[in-house]
């Protein structure tokens, strides 16, 4: 795929796409029609996600209006406390909970929602954004279905420099009052097959949603354009293995659209390996290839690399993105990305935009993920053994919070 037909997808899709939404389902048509164009026919396929719509959500501290967002999926409700900001998860600071509205630094996730409900607080508010930034964005956040499993108290998030003039100003109380009509929606994958001389697939992947405030085009329509390429390349060329593009949705909802897929375990036996894209093609910043999978894959990226002439970091891990649905499943999975340096570029806000896209970069990164998928689409024998080795195992169980990890 060409630079100008890259920078012209991105430019097409230069707007926020939520999991669930419309403009999710508008960006799964532009793909779909993407394909159409080299003369491939993709499905759209629905999968239910949680969805709602507030009302009202409004943060007051010591009386005073605060401006927020209220978290989708937290319940409706009013609550007013004493205010205390939960600086780390020691034991005597979460003692001092009980009762009260807590802030804290970063993401809600599963193991500080289950501390705050264990230690009885009435009502969160998290913060995001940087003090250095000029914008006063707030993140449109959810309560996770996962996070919370039925488990509901109300919480706001709040702009990084509101958060420092609140505990500048000493607050003593806080009120939030959050009004919302929760319902089932749809969120979709975009699914293209490829069939091959045998009855088995490898699967690449690509998150297509976007955060709230994001137009998404590092983080992750870069990797969509990315399996477009590759599917582009393979749509008239013969290959031993099938190939299965599924441009995922909802993965920053929590990989739902990944989730989605893999839950039909019947499926996931005929494939015998996941590439998954999230986040390349960007000016600044080093390849990596992150294999869930045994470690002789991460021996063969780099001799690839060496061989191709091609600078790649290759290593065992598990990457925040789809391809962990397919490795928690026993399918060896491994996500390339290009990591910018947090200074040159930034993502989940309305920074990560077609400015921090390089179409000379995207060409090199896709062509050097096309000459991998090529070896192992008519590979004789897929070389990456079907298992998930203990060590890997072991990190799922903790990016999937059934372990928790000591740091935590
Ligand atoms: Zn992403």
């Amino acid at each position: 795929m060409k630079k100008e037909q890259i920078m012209k997808i991105f430019e097409d899709t230069a707007y926020v796409r939520m999991g669930g939404s419309a403009e999710e389902l508008r960006a799964a048509e532009y793909l779909k029609a993407q394909c159409a164009a080299f003369g491939a026919e993709a499905q759209i396929v629905p999968f239910e996600v949680d969805m709602a719509t507030i009302q009202t959500a409004k943060f007051y501290a010591d009386g005073e209006e605060v401006t927020c967002k209220g978290y989708l999926c937290a319940g409706s409700g009013e609550v007013e406390a004493p205010f205390y900001y939960l600086r780390s998860n020691d034991e005597y600071s979460l003692s001092q909970c009980k009762g009260k509205i807590v802030m804290i630094d970063g993401y809600l996730g599963y193991w500080m929602y289950h501390d705050l409900l264990e230690n009885g607080a009435v009502g969160f508010i998290t913060y995001d954004g940087n003090v250095n930034y000029a914008d006063n964005d707030i993140d449109q956040r959810e309560l996770r279905s996962y996070v919370s499993k039925g488990n509901k108290i109300p919480g706001v998030n709040i702009n990084a420099k509101t958060a420092v003039e609140l505990i500048k100003r000493d607050i003593k109380t806080a009120k939030i009052v959050l009004e919302q009509e929760e319902y089932k929606g749809n969120s979709h994958n975009v699914i293209l097959d490829l069939p091959g001389e045998v009855d088995e697939y490898i699967v690449l992947t690509a998150h297509y949603d976007s955060t709230s405030l994001s137009q998404g085009a590092y983080d992750n329509m870069s990797g969509s354009v990315g399996i477009l390429g590759v599917a582009e390349y393979f749509a008239n060329r013969p290959h031993r293995y099938g190939l299965r593009f599924v441009w995922c949705g909802s993965e920053e909802r929590g990989l739902l659209g990944a989730k989605a897929y893999c839950a039909d375990e019947e499926a996931l036996k005929k494939i015998v390996l996941n590439i998954n894209l999230d986040m390349i093609g960007c000016t600044m910043g080093k390849f990596i290839a992150c294999c869930t999978t045994e470690e002789s894959l991460t021996h063969y990226i780099k001799y690839f690399g060496l061989e191709y002439g091609m600078s790649v970091r290759a290593y065992q891990d598990v990457y925040s993105s789809d391809s962990t649905p397919f490795a928690d499943k026993g399918v060896p999975a491994l996500s390339f990305a290009r990591v910018a340096p947090p200074n040159t570029g930034t993502i989940h806000n309305s920074y990560d935009t077609i400015a921090l896209m390089r179409g000379e970069q995207m060409e090199e990164d896709i062509a050097f993920i096309t000459a991998f998928t090529e070896r192992m689409a008519n590979a004789k024998c897929c070389p990456v053994k079907r298992t998930i080795p203990d060590n890997m195992k072991d990190k799922l169980d903790i990016y999937l919070t059934r372990k928790r990890d000591k740091k935590n």
